[in-house]
């Protein structure tokens, strides 16, 4: 659906954060977690693995909501 895709073109709809959070899946959390730490050389942890998709209301992950610069 279209409203899944983000500002800056990425699919939120397959994203991994946003499955984990609305399957509430803390497995699949603490994978994305990990995966996303390892990609971006920061710690993220599971309790930031939280978003419901760029440009739908509700939670989004702390880099979508407040470091991304094309959002
Ligand atoms: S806005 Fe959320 S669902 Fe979309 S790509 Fe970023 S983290 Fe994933």
């Amino acid at each position: 659906m279209k409203k899944y895709i983000a500002y800056c073109g990425l699919d939120c709809e397959t994203c991994e954060a946003r499955l984990a959070t609305a399957n509430n899946d803390e497995a699949l959390r603490r994978e994305v977690a990990k995966k996303w730490s390892e990609l971006n050389g920061v710690q993220i942890t599971p309790e930031m693995i939280n978003c419901n998709g760029c440009r739908i209301d509700g939670v989004k992950s702390p880099y979508c909501s407040s470091l991304c610069p094309i959002r």
